[in-house]
């Protein structure tokens, strides 16, 4: 059984090419975070190596079971955000964590019948960590599933993109969502509506959030004040978030991330609310500090905004310095008045 959700568009075709015994030898995951791209992920790994035979995954034989327990011997991840030699945290992947986990991909896979390596996030890995790679997508050895994660496709080598098949993950329909999160996580209607309608459709998100408690919400609240915080602030405090979260970033780079994905979602709403559309607005416990903001900006300003703040995204992807990057951005967040 594959276990997300709203991806049949997907899983029609690898049902097929599975059943027919012949994957691809590279898939490249893409979509938002959460949105299921390590389940898939993981999923395809046992889908190869599962003893019924290639297909939807047992999720039962002894091969699902290993690589769910992350136990499986033939089944690596290569990620950021893990400690170096020195101890200090992974923000890229290198040359050498490449070329390491393919020497050990040429040795034939000895526990499954295929090795699959994962890489996450894809767009993590220098120009140089990217070519060695591409070296094996170009001649693949047999037996080997090779899949890269990314929530930014466009981060990649194109030559890395085009030997890879493309799996777009889409956001689940709100009702779906809102269907499993009563029917299978015992969530009260309610609560299920309003983790369907913040999590934009990653389910991921959802389930955490739910597993967390209140945490998540919690920490979302915090991330929406420090917002409005800094647009009403002057230049000191500005540079002084700039610098906390290029200090996070380098600790752990999907926390920052996730902080600008907020933003943009926030940003989005002033612009829906500016156009007149506010029954599209994300953050609706939040409408009247949305309006009273959006009164103040021009819609120029804010699709301005915006895109600097996917240029920022696209910046920390391409290993740029992330605090030079994260102080221009607040350099041009437009200044908005205080609360009377
Ligand atoms: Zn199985």
């Amino acid at each position: 059984m594959w276990q997300i959700y709203g991806q049949d568009h997907l899983l029609t075709h690898l049902e097929a090419s599975l059943k027919q015994g012949r994957p691809g030898h590279a898939y490249m995951l893409v979509g938002p975070p959460n949105v299921g791209k390590m389940t898939l992920a993981i999923n395809l790994a046992q889908a190869v190596n599962c003893l019924q035979g290639m297909g939807p995954p047992c999720g039962s034989c002894v091969q699902c079971t290993r690589i769910e327990q992350g136990q499986h011997a033939d089944v690596r991840i290569v990620t950021i955000n893990m400690p170096d030699d020195e101890g200090s945290n992974r923000t890229v992947i290198r040359i050498e964590d490449i070329r390491d986990v393919l020497r050990q991909v040429y040795l034939n896979p000895f526990e499954g019948a295929y090795s699959v390596v994962l890489i996450d996030p894809a767009e993590s890995m220098r120009e140089d960590a990217a070519n060695a790679l591409l070296k094996t997508l170009e001649e693949p050895p047999p037996q080997v599933l090779i899949l890269l994660i990314t929530t930014n496709e466009e981060a990649l080598l194109p030559t890395i993109r085009s030997r890879c098949r493309s799996l777009q993950l889409l956001p689940l329909n709100k009702n779906l969502m809102v269907d499993k999160l009563i029917s299978e996580h015992d969530t009260q209607p309610e609560e299920a509506e309003r983790l369907a309608r913040l999590s934009r459709g990653c389910f991921g998100w959802a389930l955490t959030a739910l597993a967390e408690g209140s945490g998540l919400l919690h920490q979302r609240e915090e991330e929406l004040d420090r917002l409005a915080l800094v647009s009403q602030s002057g230049m000191d405090s500005r540079f002084t978030l700039a610098n906390e979260m290029a200090t996070l970033f380098y600790q752990d780079r999907s926390a920052t991330k996730e902080s600008l994905y907020q933003w943009l979602r926030w940003w989005r709403d002033l612009l829906l609310i500016k156009e007149g559309a506010e029954e599209y607005v994300h953050n609706t416990d939040r409408s009247a500090q949305l309006r009273s903001q959006a009164t103040q900006l021009t819609t120029g300003q804010i699709v301005g905004f915006i895109k600097r703040v996917l240029d920022t995204l696209e910046a920390l992807d391409r290993n740029a310095s992330a605090r030079l990057a994260l102080e221009v951005l607040m350099l041009d967040m437009p200044l908005a008045a205080a609360p009377s």
